[in-house]
């Protein structure tokens, strides 16, 4: 693994946090609403309906760092049996939200000792979208079909789903591709197009901008690749995502982790650095290194 690869990996962590972080402040209001509690919304500052304090994460950036642990307690394996462990830890140290289709198939793992949900054509929530990042740097390098393989294993714990799959699939393999260097441009040709191909709900060019998106997949993916595709840079990437309101801090995870990934770690605003939960940014960098870093050559 490459200094330039593993700053990317960190950048792509970091940058899913601040997301989130940033994104939190204003998640279910309105851009009307945001427009008039802050102007353009570009601090990290908390508060919210979660009465977050500056800098702190919610379920996405909890949810990745516990499939983080899961992954590299289970030898850098993506089990579903690990994930389901992990994230049953993770609900069970109280986190500060959760969402419903997370909780209902978690109480079901409980119950059953299943960790795969059943198949659910309602279970289309952004839930294990927002969370595969460590998925991505702990299959960096192998086969796209293992790629995509462990990412529905982490998935089906809690969204059994074809438009949850095709996102966690897409995002995955797209963070990988901006690990590896390749641009905007290239992704858009050999991911993004394909992904509105094959899931037609995805489409989001010819759209009007979406704003207020819903926790419905399909809404975080095309307000993400909006603003990912319409604005360059990681800190006017994220302004744009999260000041659509909605479910911001998740939109303003996946943008995150995505522009990170593209834009790499000097394009990270220090004064977010700053502010975000120092535990969480630490956290953040280790597992990035240890999920990336375990895929060096030699150690395979
Ligand atoms: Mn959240
Ligand atoms: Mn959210």
């Amino acid at each position: 693994m490459t200094p330039e690869i593993l700053a990317r990996a960190e950048a792509a962590y970091l940058g899913l946090a601040l997301g989130d972080a940033l994104g939190a402040t204003v998640e279910f209001m309105t851009p009307r609403e945001i427009a008039h509690h802050h102007g353009v919304h570009r601090e990290i500052v908390g508060g919210g309906w979660l009465r977050l304090t500056p800098g702190q994460i919610t379920d996405d950036t909890g949810m990745a760092l516990a499939l983080g642990a899961a992954i590299l307690g289970n030898d850098g394996r993506v089990e579903a049996l690990a994930c389901a462990r992990g994230f049953d830890a993770w609900m069970r140290r109280k986190p500060v939200d959760i969402g419903n289709t997370v909780r209902r198939n978690l109480l079901h793992f409980r119950r059953t000792g299943e960790p795969q949900a059943l198949a659910s054509e309602h279970d289309a929530g952004n839930g294990a979208a927002m969370r595969v990042l460590p998925v991505a740097l702990a299959t960096l390098g192998r086969s796209e079909a293992e790629v995509r393989a462990a990412c529905r294993a982490q998935a089906h714990v809690t969204h059994h789903n074809a438009a949850s799959d095709a996102a966690c699939e897409f995002l995955a393999l797209a963070v990988q591709d901006f690990l590896l260097g390749k641009s905007l441009r290239e992704v858009f040709r050999a991911r993004i197009q394909p992904l509105v191909q094959a899931q037609p709900a995805f489409a989001f060019r010819a759209r009007p901008r979406r704003e207020n998106p819903s926790g419905w997949v399909v809404e975080t993916m095309q307000a993400v690749l909006q603003a990912l595709v319409d604005v360059g840079g990681f800190e006017p990437c994220l302004v744009d995502v999260v000041n659509r309101g909605g479910d911001a801090d998740t939109t303003g995870a996946i943008a995150g982790m995505l522009a990170g990934a593209l834009y790499g770690r000097e394009a990270l605003p220090a004064r977010w650095l700053n502010a975000l939960d120092a535990q969480v940014r630490e956290a953040c960098v280790a597992q990035a290194r240890a999920l990336a870093g375990a895929n060096a050559p030699s150690s395979r």
